[in-house]
């Protein structure tokens, strides 16, 4: 037997224990170099007339045995010669498959895309396998040669009976232990799913011998009661679909071809709402096909749904969902990318360098901008729903990084406008806006029907403004992170300062405050604390007072933080807004001229909590309002 080379022992036990998380991959491994054995066969076919080899002939067959606990992999390819089995399964971390790439790019400067590369892989089979059998002929060879290992002293070679080219594996899988199950690879489902899973774009057949249940032919003379007879029956399948169907152009694509491989490859039961495909080339090349769902799944906004994309090397699966390509805002986007250029950790379970994956993600980002924005222009209908279904992961986007994605980010938004009764975006608020609108104006509460009606709401209107209507709970958040959308002001009508009114009516307003000073503070006294204070309002028409902010709190948070987990209590600065000509200030005026201070405060509550229940906010002490309105009945 002979030991293997140079500091392998130690770099074998360290491969087979600690570099692969994941023990099921030694069967990508293993087809990942049959299928470069497959591929080196066939480029020298194209390059050498003297080999010829029919495509049909090129094949991996994956089988196993329960009896003997064995796993097989065999290819067609090209094999090795016993220097080369010396030399690559001999050495741990030589990959012959790296040299034959750099060989071959050298002379004939194409680009080989061959799978190894760091010379490892072969060595997972350790992990399941306590004796691993690799029978191989080189093409062209008159013997074959056989190697044998347990994977911890050594390796031995000795002359085989292999009678084809190729390379045949034999992994003899360890024995059960109490922690660890390995008779749950000898299994045909097992199988077939893993090698869906990893290796379903790998580009040569890979075929499976197996049990299919069939009916058996109608006896001729079967009465009337015949039952249909049922034999088992093997057959070889194809396992892999082998076109990765991201690599081809949209053009060689049906939408329909498109629709199926979504559906089936990412769980959905509904066609996608686009399919974006790219294909980069230059420095970072790489081939991506994304996916808008047309509905979001259940868990979308829960803590467990997991964003990514499905990130492949030469059509090997690395990552079923790789993270760093998709921004947060954009995590209901699924696909797939593939590129040779990334720079693999050994394991080939995750990357090396970031930079380059964050080079992709970026321009992913954009691309899926610009087909939502292309959605929004030429199918306003679809991006509704789109919207209604992924708007609100794009406003928590703008809120959760404090507006700082807003300039990315705000164009894709949409809301309900008050005039236009319909979903617009703000530029096209901004459009309809008059030349002197200085500020976009929305408001914030449960349902549109509720906050079309709102006194504040109507009064801006009456002006002649729009007004947004909010009704998601992260709207109010969203617009306040962005504070401004194309350098005017985001305002909440419920805010206080929202300087709609003319020099000549603030000056009317500020000559009624000072006139009424001692209504207003007596009316604040009464309120004991609920409000901040009692201010002129120059905005309301209908309605004798409303309930307005001051600062950055607003009612419609201070009612949804409330209702949060935590319950956590922040009050906003409440103001008593009165409107001058309404009759009802008259009364006020004459009770506080007439000293009659407990029908300023009995007025006083009524206003406010009236005030209140118009806003859809709860009212303090509903039993002292109740009291109040009945003592006016008697
Ligand atoms: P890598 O595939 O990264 O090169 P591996 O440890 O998986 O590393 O394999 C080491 C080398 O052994 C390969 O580069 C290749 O030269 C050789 N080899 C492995 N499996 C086969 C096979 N089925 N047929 C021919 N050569 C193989
Ligand atoms: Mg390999």
């Amino acid at each position: 037997m002979k030991q293997f080379k140079t500091e392998s022992k130690k770099l074998l036990d360290l491969m087979i224990n600690s570099i692969y998380t994941n023990r099921e991959i030694f069967l990508r491994e293993l087809i990942s170099n049959a299928s470069d054995a497959v591929d080196k066969l066939y480029f020298k076919s194209l390059t050498d007339s003297s080999i010829t080899v029919s495509k049909d002939d090129l094949f991996i067959t994956v089988s196993f045995d329960r009896d003997e606990r064995t796993i097989t992999v065999e290819d067609s390819g090209i094999g090795m010669t016993k220097a080369e089995l010396e030399e690559n399964l001999g050495t741990i971390a030589h990959s012959g498959s790296q040299q034959f790439k750099a060989e071959n790019e050298e002379q004939q400067g194409k680009d080989v895309d061959i799978i190894g590369q760091f010379g490892v892989g072969f060595y997972s089979a350790f992990m399941v396998a306590k004796k691993v059998t690799v029978n191989t002929r080189a093409w062209g060879a008159d013997e074959s040669w056989s190697w044998t290992s347990d994977g911890i002293e050594g390796y031995s070679i000795k002359k085989g009976k292999k009678e084809t080219h190729g390379t045949q594996i034999v992994l003899e899988l360890k024995d059960n232990t109490e922690e660890e199950d390995f008779d749950l690879f000898l299994s045909e489902p097992q199988l077939k799913s893993l090698i869906k899973r990893y290796s379903n774009y790998v580009r040569y057949p890979i075929k499976m011998e197996c049990q299919k249940s069939v009916e058996m032919p109608k006896p001729e003379d079967a009465g009337d009661d015949y039952q249909p007879q049922y034999e088992t029956v093997t057959e070889v399948e194809t396992i892999n679909s082998m076109i990765p169907i991201w690599k081809r152009r949209k053009s060689e694509v049906s939408q329909e071809e498109y629709d199926e491989f979504y559906k089936s490859d990412f769980h959905d039961y509904a066609n996608p709402l686009r399919t974006i495909s790219i294909h980069a080339e230059g420095t970072l090349a790489y081939d991506a096909l994304l996916f808008i769902p047309s509905h979001a799944p259940y868990d979308l906004y829960s803590k467990d749904y997991k964003k990514g994309l499905a990130l492949y090397t030469s059509n090997v699966l690395i990552m079923e969902k790789c993270e760093e390509l998709l921004p947060d805002y954009f995590n209901f986007v699924r696909g797939v990318v593939d590129s040779q250029d990334l720079t693999l950790n050994i394991s080939r379970e995750t990357l090396q360098h970031n930079g380059q994956l964050r080079a992709i993600a970026q321009k992913l980002e954009k691309k899926i901008k610009s087909d939502l924005l292309k959605m929004l222009e030429d199918d306003r209908e679809a991006y509704e729903n789109f919207f209604k279904d992924f708007g609100r992961g794009i406003k928590y986007g703008i809120y959760s990084s404090y507006g700082m994605d807003a300039d990315k980010l705000s164009d894709l938004l949409l809301f309900y406008s008050a005039t236009e009764k319909k979903m617009v975006t703000l530029a096209e608020y901004l459009e309809k806006a008059a030349e002197d609108q200085k500020s976009i104006f929305y408001a914030v509460g449960e349902s549109v029907d509720r906050l079309a009606k709102m006194p504040i709401v109507k009064s801006v209107m009456n002006k002649g403004y729009d007004v947004l209507l909010c009704t998601e709970d992260v709207d109010e958040f969203c617009l306040m992170a962005m504070n401004s959308f194309d350098e005017r002001p985001l305002k909440n009508v419920a805010g206080g300062d929202l300087d709609l009114e003319t020099e000549d009516e603030k000056e009317a307003a500020e000559a009624i405050t000072k006139e009424n000073e001692s209504l207003f503070t007596a009316m604040a006294e009464a309120l004991d604390g609920a409000v901040k204070r009692v201010a002129v309002s120059t905005r309301l028409s209908e309605t004798p007072a409303a309930v307005t902010t001051e600062g950055p709190i607003s009612l419609e948070m201070e009612r949804m933080m409330a209702m949060g987990p935590d319950g956590e209590r922040i009050k906003a600065d409440r103001v008593l807004e009165l409107n001058p000509q309404h009759p009802i200030f008259e009364v006020l005026k004459k009770a506080q001229e007439a000293g009659d201070s407990e029908k300023v405060s009995l007025y006083s509550t009524i206003l406010y909590n009236q005030a209140l229940i118009v806003e859809n906010m709860p009212i303090d002490d509903p039993v002292a309002y109740a009291q109040a309105v009945t003592s006016l009945m008697e």
